[in-house]
């Protein structure tokens, strides 16, 4: 059994990218601006790693704090005022936003040429017809980590379970792709999918992005299958040094004997999501030259 390792992955990622900002010159760096409202803990935590890893690689970053209570109109001023910022390639919100503001408007009110995140409609669109687009950063990392690790997809049964734009919609349209990582045959399963566990155990690859932890018990697994673990849940535990700990949705003890290869949670899929992140800034910087990152 192999685990994925996403730090290894990463790693190679943000040396490859730490190379690419040097041979633009010192004046040309990539520049992604990151919009955080109010102060969740888990949104902190998220950002800041997002900022550091920018810093990590030579990128230029810019955070934007707002309060928990701005309204929706100053909070698309300041993305309008990112838009027409000559000098930054890349802009995302951090999500989730706090109720009284209409995250599709926000999403929507992205310059799609900066939407590093892939969440504007444009992208997702281009994304579907298999146009060069922003990918959803968390299934374009997974797609990393499967090449890193030249993990076999070709004619695979896939099993995605959730739906979301951000996650498992995404991952099952470039799982299904005429891509070296892609070509297999997906199952997109939710919460009114019958049957669920039947259709999990003839996966040969399972990804998880539901949010529901250790869903994925050992019985739902057959022998030899891939399993991506995408869930991030903060579970309370006293005896833990921050009070809670981080649960994926694989229940890992138990399945990780019978698979092929497993992402680890924490220091899977969390990490990839920064490494597509990254990558997309580039993209979006390289852009105005007309030049292509490998996918
Ligand atoms: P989401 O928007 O809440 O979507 C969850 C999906 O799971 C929905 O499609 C839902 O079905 C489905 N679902 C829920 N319960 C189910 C069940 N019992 N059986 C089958 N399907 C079920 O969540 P998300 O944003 O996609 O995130 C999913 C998980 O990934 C969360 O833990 C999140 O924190 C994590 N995540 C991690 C990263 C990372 O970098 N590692 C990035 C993003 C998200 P319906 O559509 O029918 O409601």
């Amino acid at each position: 059994m192999v685990i994925l390792d996403g730090k290894k992955a990463s790693q190679a990622i943000k040396n490859q990218l730490k190379q690419q900002v040097l041979s633009l010159g010192s004046d040309k760096k990539p520049h992604l601006a990151a919009i955080l409202v109010g102060n969740d803990g888990a949104s902190e935590t998220y950002v800041a790693s997002k900022v550091r890893s920018c810093e990590e690689v030579g990128f230029e970053s810019t955070l934007v704090r707002l309060d928990n209570d701005v309204s929706e109109s100053t909070l698309l001023q300041a993305i309008e005022t990112l838009n027409a910022d000559d000098s930054v390639d890349g802009i995302l919100v951090q999500l989730p936003l706090p109720k009284h503001i209409r995250e599709q408007r926000v999403i929507e009110s992205i310059d799609a040429e900066k939407d590093v995140d892939g969440f504007h409609p444009v992208n997702a669109g281009k994304l579907v017809q298999g146009l060069p687009s922003f990918i959803p950063a968390t299934p374009y990392g997974i797609m990393l980590m499967l090449a890193h690790f030249n993990i076999d997809t070709k004619g695979k049964h896939a099993v995605v379970i959730g739906r979301s734009n951000i996650v498992g919609r995404p991952m099952s349209i470039l799982l299904s792709s005429n891509h070296p990582q892609g070509n297999c045959t997906v199952t997109i399963c939710h919460s009114h999918t019958k049957n669920l566990e039947d259709i999990c155990a003839r996966a040969d690859i399972i990804v998880a992005a539901l949010g529901r932890p250790g869903f994925v018990t050992n019985n739902m697994v057959k022998d030899g299958a891939v399993v991506i673990d995408v869930g991030i849940t903060r579970v309370e535990d006293s005896a833990a040094p921050k009070g809670y700990r981080i649960k994926g949705d694989v229940a890992y003890e138990e399945v990780a004997p019978k698979t092929s290869a497993i992402t680890p949670v924490p220091g899977g899929v969390g990490l990839m999501t920064i490494a597509g992140l990254l990558k997309n800034t580039m993209q979006a910087h390289l852009n105005r030259t007309q030049i292509t990152v490998d996918r």
